[in-house]
């Protein structure tokens, strides 16, 4: 949009007065953040309510983003930056003498998501506006999120996340479209007069379902798509409530669920997931009717993704709709559904394949059940000659569960992995059932970034030289950021792509000793491990090479660069086993740090409270991506290339997107090391992998995990020996020790071309001339083209992949 400094700045003060009764040299920062979120909510609502009315009058298809996790961040900067007003609005904060970066730090982030799986759903609602598609999120409204952690003595401690409780500036409350969700009670199914059977519900406890609106703001583009999210209340008329009932009905939308890889607390979360589907597909289907006659165009305008499994029930909820509402007939009410679902599968760990057991489920959602039980035994005829074990064991329902991840693949005309391997490996061992059956519908789409975020914002000094060397192109089609290849090879660039590294460093160190306390050195190699806490992730490799670096340094034999290790990380609340890893890499780090016969050469920061906003500062001052995952157990990962995209060198094993960061840049410019996912899977099969054996035989082995238990590291007596248990007692289900050696030497290897700032240079040039085919722009240009059949407005230049 166009506005000039001096137009803003009138609006700006106005916008305060009115709000709140202030001149704008008297307003807190709160105010003034207030003030500018609220004006440009007002500035994109036009954009907003003429792209909802060209979708209706044109008929255009809707793509509904269906998950139970988002991971926003905030919102505001990325809102200006789209609007295309972020340097307007920063010069008229200039001239008017206020602090716009502390403004822009006012603002909390959403309570939505645990990490990944969120971020992901997060950044396709930015990539579909900014390409110009009509794609809409839907989800819950959590009034809590995942805890807000603290470290305690080193320990994890959690406290709550109440992040809505001043309020959220950026939804609309919409509670004339709020629908009423069904639970429980019965179902009898009777004759009606059009020959067919009529649901008729009874005894149900009926849930209202608010929305709550968010703009998402396409780039530059004047597109601007909803996120929906539904917050659960006891509803106005009916019987009245007991306290005790009225509760029960708001914990459907109360606290986000704090795991993202296993699943209990079941009946809660199963509400939760009825509850969302059944919200958006009654909106979906209420405005549809509003433009249409009937549903012979429906499958035509409307797409439903399944962001994992969790929203999988949205395909019998639709059954539900069409046959009971609608009153399509089976075979009519089905071939819609399946052209409208498609399904993203997220996870290889078997823990997180959500079954539900029969029990639990068909008392809460009677009619769901039906339906389910009627498209199982369909499935199974559909399918009578094929082999009946195969069919046994893929049903949607069998061994008294109903499958969500089986079900999901039968009701959708598309499913995917998000990276190659990942895809692969569903093919050939999670879903190879389905997979022999309905090959056809498997797609692999790997995830992305939204690049916007990470570099034009968050590394301001990285997109500046960017501009002045390339052009701004790379702005607003990631591939042009190829053109920067050359420069590889021009010391000149290359020093002043150090120096903007520098700067982020700089930034991240006084934010380090603002909330730690630490004091870390700015000429130090900044070595970053940043995601959720999970075994699988092995965090605990990085601190075993971290001993070995401080058992190197007590020994006297320095010579490798200065490092600063950087880790964030969550750990559920109920993983116990993750916990005692951040008691031990914190009670490590307070070893190191204290030291003073290591700590110029070695120190090690734990920052608390890993978020959107706690990465947006680390991630651009990193100049070592540590993606170092059990090969096969890392579905993507995104960090990886966040990272890569903001100039660090990425040492990781052949898991997930790193294989297609190591495609993109070239063996010369990545650091691989450890077991191939077939290796792994070969070492499962034979039983042949002895941790024991390597911790005898290995000397440098034995010094390093020897060290969690005698005593080298004060302060875990316990953790220590517990994760001793585990590699030796236990052999090490993660292949820690498989791959230590291999880690160790791959280190050594980085901290060699570290040494080299030239060598260094050419691969970070590497790296970040390589990123671009990881926006999450060409990664959603890939779904509407093979799964939901859209055109993109914006160009998108996805040529050449
Ligand atoms: C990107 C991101 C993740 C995902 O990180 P992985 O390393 O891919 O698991 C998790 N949490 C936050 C806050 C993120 O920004």
């Amino acid at each position: 949009m166009a506005l000039t400094v001096s137009e803003f700045e009138r609006a700006y003060k106005e916008e305060v007065l009115q709000l709140f009764a202030e001149s704008w040299q008297t307003a807190s920062l709160d105010q003034q953040f207030a003030a500018l979120a609220s004006l440009v909510k007002r500035y994109s609502a036009s954009d907003w309510s003429q792209t909802k009315q060209a979708v209706d009058h044109n008929n255009e298809k809707q793509i509904y983003y269906f998950s139970i996790e988002f991971l926003p961040g905030r919102m505001l900067a990325t809102n200006l930056l789209n609007l295309g007003i972020l340097t307007t609005v920063e010069r008229a904060f200039k001239e008017m003498g206020l602090n716009f970066k502390r403004v822009l730090g006012m603002e909390v982030d959403p309570g939505l998501g645990n990490g990944g799986l969120g971020r992901l759903a997060s950044s396709f609602l930015d990539a579909m506006a900014s390409i110009g598609i009509n794609g809409n999120g839907n989800g819950l409204r959590y009034q809590t999120g995942l805890f807000k952690q603290d470290f305690l003595n080193g320990y994890q401690v959690e406290l709550p996340d109440d992040w809505l409780r001043n309020g959220y500036v950026w939804e609309t409350r919409k509670i004339e479209r709020a629908v009423v969700v069904r639970f429980g009670g019965e179902v009898n199914l009777l004759p009606s007069a059009d020959g067919r059977l009529l649901a008729q519900y009874r005894h149900t406890e009926n849930v209202l379902a608010v929305p709550y609106d968010i703009p998402q703001i396409g780039y530059r583009n004047g597109h601007v798509n909803t996120m929906r999210l539904w917050q659960a209340e006891p509803p106005a008329m009916g019987q009245p409530l007991t306290v005790a009932q009225r509760e029960e009905i708001s914990a459907i939308s109360q606290s986000l669920y704090p795991d993202d890889s296993t699943e209990a607390g079941r009946r809660l979360r199963l509400r939760q997931e009825y509850f969302l589907v059944s919200a958006g597909l009654q909106s979906i289907v209420r405005h549809y009717r509003k433009t249409h006659q009937d549903f012979t165009q429906f499958a035509q305008t409307v797409a439903v993704h399944i962001n994992d499994t969790h929203p999988a029930m949205a395909i019998p909820e639709l059954m539900r709709l069409l046959l009971d509402e609608v009153r399509l007939d089976w075979d009519s009410a089905w071939a819609i559904t399946v052209q409208v679902m498609s399904y993203t599968n997220h996870t290889l760990l078997q823990e997180a394949l959500e079954t539900w057991s029969i029990d639990l489920f068909a008392p809460l959602l009677p009619r769901i059940y039906q339906i389910i039980q009627e498209i199982d035994h369909r499935f199974r005829s559909a399918y009578h000659d094929a082999d009946p074990a195969l069919i046994d064991s893929i049903a949607p329902l069998g061994h008294n569960m109903v499958r969500m991840a089986y079900l999901a693949v039968w009701g959708s005309h598309a499913v995917n992995g998000v990276a190659a391997l990942h895809t692969r490996l569903l093919e050939e061992s999670v879903l190879s059932g389905w997979y022999q059956l309905v090959p056809e519908r498997f797609s692999n789409q790997t995830n992305g970034i939204t690049l916007r975020r990470w570099v034009q914002l968050a590394n301001r000094p990285l997109a500046k030289l960017l501009d002045k060397t390339i052009g701004s192109d790379w702005r607003r089609s990631p591939l042009a950021i190829e053109a920067l290849q050359p420069f590889a090879d021009q010391p000149k660039f290359l020093h002043k792509l150090a120096a903007a590294k520098l700067k982020n460093k700089r930034s991240l160190a006084a934010y380090v000793k603002r909330t730690v306390g630490l004091s870390i050195a700015t000429d130090a190699m900044f070595d970053v491990q940043i995601k959720r806490l999970h075994a699988y992730k092995r965090q605990l490799l990085h601190l075993l090479r971290i001993i070995d670096q401080y058992q190197t340094l007590k020994a006297g034999l320095a010579g490798g660069p200065k490092y600063v290790h950087i880790f964030a990380a969550k750990a559920a609340p109920g993983y116990y086993y993750a916990k005692e890893i951040i008691k031990a890499i914190n009670a490590t780090a307070d070893l190191i740090n204290h030291d003073p016969e290591v700590n110029q050469q070695l120190q090690v920061a734990f920052l608390p409270n890993y978020s959107v906003s706690l990465a947006e500062r680390i991630i651009a001052a990193a100049d070592v991506s540590e993606q170092i995952s059990l090969a096969g157990k890392e579905a993507s990962g995104t960090s990886n290339m966040k990272l890569m995209a903001t100039g660090a060198v990425t040492l990781a094993t052949m898991d997930g997107a790193n294989i297609e960061i190591y495609d993109a840049v070239g063996a010369a410019n990545m650091m691989t090391f450890g077991l191939s996912s077939e290796q792994v899977l070969q070492h499962q099969r034979n039983f042949d992998y002895s941790a024991r054996d390597l911790f005898e035989r290995d000397p440098r082995i034995h010094r390093i995990v020897s060290a969690l238990i005698d005593g080298t590291i004060p302060g875990i007596e316990v953790e220590g020996q517990d994760i001793y248990q585990s590699l030796i007692q236990y052999n090490d289900e993660y292949f820690v020790l498989a791959d230590l050696k291999a880690y160790l030497d791959a280190g050594a290897r980085l901290d060699e071309l570290y040494l080299r700032p030239e060598a260094w240079g050419k691969m970070v040039v590497a790296n970040l001339a390589a990123s671009g085919r990881f926006s999450s722009d060409l990664t959603v240009a890939g779904y509407a083209r093979d799964i939901w059949h859209v055109t993109p407005e914006n160009q998108v230049n996805r040529h050449e992949l």
